[in-house]
């Protein structure tokens, strides 16, 4: 019997032979709700929180989750009790963050494609500051803001133009990305936004790119931004935040993001040194909250050898875990079982972890060494962001039920969609 952690996992471990997350047994979960099945620990959720939380200690920032990464309402609501603010995208996250019990003062609203109807919905709800990412953005939420006699808290993104060397899908602060608003531009942009009545300037923001593993582009972000905030302030309009965005990578497969209070010891000492270390400080992580905290257990179905490679048949697919097929990224993927674990380690015919998804890319791991057969069960590991929360229904197959795991309790926060679920607004004709 071991209970070693698996590497850059420390809620998740073999104990008694069997894979836990915490003092809970994924076996025993998956044989109680089914699979596939998505399990997170809350331990690690809030023990990824306290690393940025740490880093800030007796400064002025707020953390906002970017819910986008993961945004049941049960994941929600350890971050809403743990004080955390929200960045969120949509009208649709702006209502589930409230009915997790979020403070809207805590609220901020990213997104280069906000409608009427969102600015209206988040201004009713008072929420801490817009993001705003576009000239356009600004003058249609000025109208929005008049028309309803209130004035729209805001911030403007600004393209800082450094390379995050990530994914080009995943790479936003480059000058060819869609996001945010060009260097050049932005001292003419602030002093537009601060001359309309419906709009009160407070702060500026940025976000690079997502699963950033290095320091460098923060701090070169960093610096331009503080370049910004000096000539902006230079012409008489106050920047009262500043907001560093998110992006910080996980470890998927021997990834070495630096830990957030190292990174944010850096970052501050920089801010220190440019006389900026007292200013209210907001970023944006999400990913780098919630990553690391969730495995998809899924079922192996069939075992099919080939003739240039053996496909493992799994019942989980690129619906439940989309970030493969999307971005050809990596998961670990373990047995539960710790002897077939162990038995994987030295077996050398490999095969593809495929979902029954009715196309090619529907893979999951390539080239795995995994001693199992069907029946036999295994987690795919680092699940906790960008996949139930860009899951589908595609083929028609029901969205995985979720289970938050706190030490050796459990409580299923997603029940798996049913058929009925599935077809729930469906007119025949
Ligand atoms: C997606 C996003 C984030 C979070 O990115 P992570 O890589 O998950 O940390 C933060 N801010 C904005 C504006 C985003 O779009």
């Amino acid at each position: 019997m071991t209970t070693d952690t698996l590497p850059g996992h420390p809620h998740i471990h073999y104990a008694a032979g069997q894979l836990q997350v915490e003092d809970c047994a994924l076996d025993a979960l998956a044989t109680e709700f089914g699979t596939p099945l998505f399990v997170y620990s809350k331990a690690s959720m809030l023990s990824a929180l306290a690393a940025y939380q740490c880093g800030f200690a007796g400064r002025n920032a707020q953390i906002c989750y970017a819910m986008k990464a993961s945004s049941t309402l049960g994941v929600l609501q350890v971050f809403a009790q743990a004080g955390c603010g929200f960045d969120i995208v949509s009208g649709g996250e702006l209502a589930r963050v409230m009915a997790a019990g979020a403070d809207a003062s805590k609220v901020i609203f990213s997104g280069v494609g906000k409608t009427r109807d969102e600015m209206r919905r988040a201004l009713d709800t008072g929420i801490g500051c817009f993001n705003v990412e576009s000239e356009a953005e600004i003058d249609v939420l000025n109208a929005v803001a008049v028309s309803m006699g209130k004035r729209a808290p805001i911030s403007i993104r600004v393209n800082p133009n450094v390379d995050p060397k990530t994914h080009p899908y995943i790479s936003t602060g480059l000058k060819g990305n869609k996001f945010g608003i060009a260097h050049e531009r932005t001292l003419a942009t602030y002093q537009h936004a601060a001359s309309l009545p419906g709009l009160d300037v407070v702060g500026i923001d940025c976000h690079i790119g997502s699963q950033i593993t290095e320091e460098t582009p923060y701090l070169d972000a960093m610096d331009r931004m503080l370049d910004l905030v000096e000539a902006i302030e230079a012409a008489g309009i106050p920047i009262h935040h500043i907001d560093f965005g998110g992006g910080l990578g996980i470890n998927y497969n021997d990834d070495t993001p630096p830990p957030a209070d190292v990174l944010w010891a850096k970052l501050l000492a920089k801010l220190d040194a440019r006389g900026f270390g007292q200013r209210k400080l907001m970023i944006e992580p999400g990913r780098s909250l919630v990553g690391n905290a969730g495995v998809c257990v899924t079922e192996v179905l069939f075992m099919k050898p080939g003739e240039q490679k053996n496909f493992c048949i799994v019942d989980a697919a690129m619906n439940d875990l989309p970030r493969p097929a999307m971005y050809q990224a990596f998961h670990t993927i373990v047995p539960l079982s710790e002897v077939q674990q162990i038995k994987s380690e030295s077996k050398s015919l490999l095969c593809d972890v495929v979902g029954p998804v009715c196309e090619s890319g529907d893979w999951i791991g390539r080239d795995r060494a995994l001693a199992v057969a069907a029946g036999d069960r295994l987690a795919v590991l680092s699940a906790g962001a960008y996949c139930m929360s860009m899951s589908s229904n595609y083929n028609s197959r029901p969205k995985a039920a979720e289970v938050l795991v706190d030490a050796s309790h459990y409580h299923l926060i997603r029940a798996r969609d049913t058929l009925m679920d599935q077809m729930r607004g469906e007119l025949l004709l």
